[in-house]
């Protein structure tokens, strides 16, 4: 076994941190992270911009895009993907030439920590790359509104992000909001069904479920609502909750007590409004990490969509599923909720498929997938899920001056 490959400090660090297992930290983030710096570092390298040409007679001008840095760019981060999020946001910020001030959520400041010391190790620029630690309240609010910081990109809760928006607003203030979801699969009769379980077992209870982009409601066509349901609960059955720095484990735990109340809470709710839990439903104790918060996967049949259950976010290892009738019914259903982050559909039809896509009401749909990010293409919710957007060029653009420089010939 090669000791060096498998030995990665900080995955152990944000495993630690989280909650999340080593192998979600060790695969999937801390790779992103190396991947979201290297891209942007290319991407300023190969970037160009253009000129464009007037030739009216007596009006003859060349006029040229010319993009310059904003000055200081903030950052605030959520807890659920600290290092991930953060080298996401920094890497355009620091490429386009900025100097950046990053908030990490203080229930995650680990590896923030960490990174700080790597960079002044490697010989940055005092003062280009700065964390503050501390509350939203006390390091967060001063961010917002001081008066040096020229962009403001902001990545956590809808409420929080509301008030953010405010502050900023009111000073005119150029701000980014990637805020929370309540995520859309669709699965139709005509999917492939094997695939279309294992994709939503991922996007439901991936990082217990505290993603952003994960599913959390699953909307079946009702001629196969019931094989689909009973091969989705039986598969994630085989999920393992336990201790996060064992390898055979696929489910954490998850962030707080404060966060596990919360998600019991919604648990509760299912109970009292007649949800049938079809499987978990408990909050659960691993033996010799007692004080580690751990909820089982759940999953919950027969909510309303009026239910809280379906409209608002809980951001943990549950997921609701409700049967449709018709292509309609499933775009009406997934678009009934205030948030419009992201959605899957699931069908063999490819033109059934892009038609339900283009009619649904987020920023970011999948198609047979869940959670294919290509740093190129341009990320960010809709309606109470955030707005701006972010990725390739639109990085770029979010903390950039553009200024156009037109010369009479
Ligand atoms: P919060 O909104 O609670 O916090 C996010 C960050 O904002 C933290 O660093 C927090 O600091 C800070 N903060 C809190 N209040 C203020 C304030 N008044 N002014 C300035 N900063 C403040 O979100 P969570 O950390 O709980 O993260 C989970 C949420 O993030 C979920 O809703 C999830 O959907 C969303 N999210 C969205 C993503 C997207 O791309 N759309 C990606 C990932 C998560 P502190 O906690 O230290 O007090």
């Amino acid at each position: 076994m090669n000791k060096k490959k498998n030995n990665n400090p900080v995955a152990m660090m944000e495993s630690q941190d989280q909650g999340k297992t080593l192998t979600q930290a060790k695969t999937m983030e801390m790779p992103r992270c190396v991947a979201n710096l290297r891209y942007f570092a290319n991407l300023i390298l190969n970037h160009h911009e253009t000129a464009t040409v007037m030739d009216a007679p007596g009006k003859e001008a060349i006029t040229i895009t010319h993009r310059e840095p904003i000055g200081v760019v903030g950052i605030i981060g959520p807890w659920n993907l600290p290092l991930y999020l953060l080298t996401w946001k920094i890497a355009p910020a620091l490429a386009m030439g900025n100097c950046v001030v990053a908030k990490p959520s203080e229930l995650t400041s680990f590896t923030a920590h960490a990174m700080a010391g790597l960079l002044e190790k490697a010989g940055f620029p005092p003062g280009v790359m700065n964390i503050v630690f501390g509350y939203g309240k006390s390091a967060g609010e001063p961010l917002v509104v001081h008066p040096k910081v020229g962009a403001l990109s902001f990545t956590g809760g809808t409420i929080t992000g509301r008030r953010i928006a405010s502050l900023a607003g009111a000073l005119g203030r150029r701000v980014s909001l990637e805020l929370g979801g309540k995520n859309p699969a669709i699965i139709f009769a005509d999917a492939d069904m094997e695939a279309a379980i294992q994709s939503c077992v991922r996007s439901s209870f991936s990082n217990q479920g505290e993603i952003c982009l994960c599913t959390s409601r699953i909307y079946v066509e009702s001629s196969c609502y019931e094989e689909f349901t009973e091969k989705f609960v039986e598969a994630s059955s085989k999920l393992i909750v336990g201790n996060p720095l064992d390898e055979k484990t696929t489910v954490g735990a998850v962030i707080s007590k404060e966060h596990q109340e919360k998600i019991m809470s919604y648990i509760k709710l299912a109970r009292e409004e007649n949800g049938k839990i079809l499987l978990g439903g408990d909050s659960l104790t691993i033996k010799g990490l007692e004080k580690g918060f751990f909820v089982a996967p759940t999953i919950i049949a027969d909510i309303k969509q009026t239910s809280r259950l379906t409209q608002e976010e809980i951001f943990g290892p549950v997921t609701c599923i409700y049967p449709f009738n018709d292509d309609n019914d499933a775009i009406i259903l997934a678009n009934d909720v205030e948030y419009g982050l992201a959605a899957s559909v699931f069908s063999k039809n490819g033109q059934r498929a892009q038609n339900v896509a283009r009619r649904l009401k987020a920023g970011v749909i999948w198609i047979n997938a869940w959670m294919i990010r290509d740093l190129a293409s341009p990320f960010g919710g809709l309606k109470a899920s955030g707005h701006g957007k972010e990725g390739g060029i639109h990085s770029l653009d979010f903390v950039s001056d553009i200024k156009t420089i037109s010369v009479s010939l």
